[in-house]
């Protein structure tokens, strides 16, 4: 049976998205004692990890740290994985979601079409597909940074006469791949998960690779139920820990600089590093983030393990990123990718060599040949940071939308607000750690921040936030001066806007959660200075 929802109403904030962000925000704003609604596209909560159901679709910070470190809920979830599986993540966030009763007051299977600025009645006028209209003081989005999905643009795909899906919007229902010849279009962090899982199934499998991507086994293994309980036992000292952390996770310290090493001791970080597994290849030297020559032998290291697992080795040539750092495009993190390549039901296209001409009936011709395909899986990423604020149609008084000012990059104070757009709040936003660090206690750390403004402008009898424009450029060059540093500026990927003039604006806040939660608690200690109040 569909739900009835109201037509119209207003609230205090409306929330829109009901992944971790979205949860958490309803809770907590609900909690502090403001009328929330939540608005959801999908069916269920779950965001991305609603979405992202596809074959292999696992987290790649660990489990004990990827929840929220909230001491009514923690002891109450027993995590299995280090690393959980899409299923293992979603059941908890339903589980959350019950915990924090907060179903009940999101609209599911409802998109915001729009939402308008009314200055004399300082509210967002918000609508919906259904034809409803609401108002709010505060809009809140949490929509996710990864959220709006790069579609398939090949000609001719609808001429496809088998299947195609993509694993950021994979099916809720099952999708048959027993037996089937199946092509994967993309090797980002989505390819590599779910290349390994469709090779068991398929009868044959093409990897279409334009770039190869570093990446790194995951070591996934069972959860370390000491450290669990340990963690459990002391709630808000390890919340405290985490936002004193770069990753806002567990970390490991680097080594020395590589530059300090001998080529043994190199050998041993590497070693040490590899086997721990994960994001931990990230950090092995303390200056391969900076010094080319650094993270080359970082990268020849691991290019190095990849030759010894792929046994063709024209393949592991191709397997192998030449022409860009290590860590400077989104590490992958996989269990089993490289190996995936040693069956004879897995062949490695390399569509920078022989690009993909056209989709057709029976397959995907590419200039060299045609590879006749039963499924195509396109794994294509994401329109990052910008997509989901852009898709939300979000006017202010002058009719603008908050990203017309951000052609030359995002322009933000803290990732939380753009300016000319009182009281709409991005969680997670450009200009804030985000993908950068663990994303739930990022949307822990800015939604806490958020509910704290609110309780202010209460105090105050504020009735609208909105930044300084000055505020937003000092936050930028900030942004700016920390990537200024690193090799990832350098090199493209979704985490640079590249102007047409050749400059280049690193779009999240690259200096760790750590430095950017002292930010964000100085601007609080002036009274939100860089936020004008009115
Ligand atoms: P992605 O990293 O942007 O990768 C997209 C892939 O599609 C790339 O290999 C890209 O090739 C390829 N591609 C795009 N257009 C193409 C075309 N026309 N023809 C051929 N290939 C094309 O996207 P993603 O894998 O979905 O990952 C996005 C982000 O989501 C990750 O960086 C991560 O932050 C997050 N994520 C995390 C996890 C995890 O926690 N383990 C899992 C999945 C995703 P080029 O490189 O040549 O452009």
């Amino acid at each position: 049976m569909t739900q009835e929802y109201p037509t119209s109403g207003h609230y205090d904030t409306i929330v829109v998205g009901a992944g971790a962000g979205g949860i958490y925000a309803v809770h907590r704003f609900t909690e502090q004692g403001l009328n929330v609604l939540g608005i959801e596209a999908a069916a269920e909560v779950g965001g991305v990890w609603y979405h992202n159901r596809y074959p292999g679709a696992r987290v790649d910070v660990e489990s004990y740290y990827y929840c929220y470190l909230d001491p009514k809920l923690y002891a109450k979830w027993s995590w299995k994985e280090r690393y959980p599986a899409q299923p293992e993540i979603l059941a908890y966030l339903n589980f959350a979601a019950d915990e924090y009763d907060v179903r009940k007051h999101f609209q599911f299977t409802t998109w915001m079409t729009g939402a308008k600025w009314l200055p004399d009645e300082n509210v967002y006028q918000v609508s919906t597909d259904s034809g409803a209209i609401y108002t709010c003081r505060f809009l809140i989005m949490t929509a996710g940074q990864l959220s709006k999905p790069r579609r398939p643009q090949f000609e001719g795909l609808d001429s496809f006469e088998g299947e195609w899906v993509q694993t950021s919007t994979w099916p809720d229902r099952p999708v048959e791949t027993v037996g089937k010849r199946i092509a994967v279009v993309g090797t980002g962090s989505s390819g590599v998960q779910v290349i390994p899982e469709l090779a068991k199934d398929a009868s044959q499998l093409y990897v279409m690779q334009r770039t190869p991507n570093y990446s790194v086994p995951a070591r996934n293994q069972p959860i370390d139920e000491e450290l669990l309980a340990d963690i459990a036992g002391r709630v808000d000292d390890e919340w405290q820990a985490m936002l004193s952390r770069a990753s806002g996770a567990g970390e490991r310290k680097p080594f020395s600089a590589a530059t300090e090493l001998t080529v043994e001791e190199q050998r041993e970080a590497l070693e040490v590093r590899w086997a721990a597994g994960g994001h931990n290849m990230n950090a092995v030297f303390a200056d391969q983030g900076r010094n080319f020559a650094s993270n080359e032998v970082v990268a020849e290291f691991v290019r190095e393990k990849v030759r010894g697992i792929v046994n063709d080795s024209q393949t592991a040539k191709k397997l192998l990123p030449t022409s860009y750092p290590i860590g400077s495009r989104r590490l992958c993190v996989d269990n089993g990718y490289y190996e995936t390549f040693n069956r004879e039901n897995v062949t490695l296209v390399d569509v920078a060599e022989d690009p993909i001409e056209r989709i057709t009936p029976h397959g995907i011709k590419t200039r060299d040949g045609e590879y006749e395909v039963d499924l195509i899986v396109f794994a294509l990423g994401f329109e990052a940071f910008t997509g989901a604020i852009r898709n939300a149609n979000i006017t202010n008084e002058f009719g603008a939308h908050p990203t017309d000012r951000w052609e030359r990059g995002p322009r933000t104070f803290l990732g939380l607000m753009t300016a000319g757009f009182p009281n709409l709040f991005f969680v997670t936003g450009p200009g804030s750690p985000s993908v950068l660090a663990n994303m739930i206690a990022g949307n822990q750390f800015h939604i806490d921040y958020i509910s704290e403004i609110i309780d202010h402008m209460k105090q105050t009898g504020a009735a609208r936030i909105e930044p300084e424009e000055r505020a937003e450029e000092a936050w930028n060059n900030v942004l700016q001066e920390h990537a200024d540093r690193l090799i990832r500026k350098q090199v493209q990927n979704y985490m640079v806007h590249v102007n047409d003039d050749g400059s280049r604006v690193f779009i999240p806040y690259s200096g760790g959660l750590h430095t950017y939660v002292e930010h964000c608690r100085n601007v609080a200690e002036k009274k939100y200075e860089g936020f004008a109040f009115a």
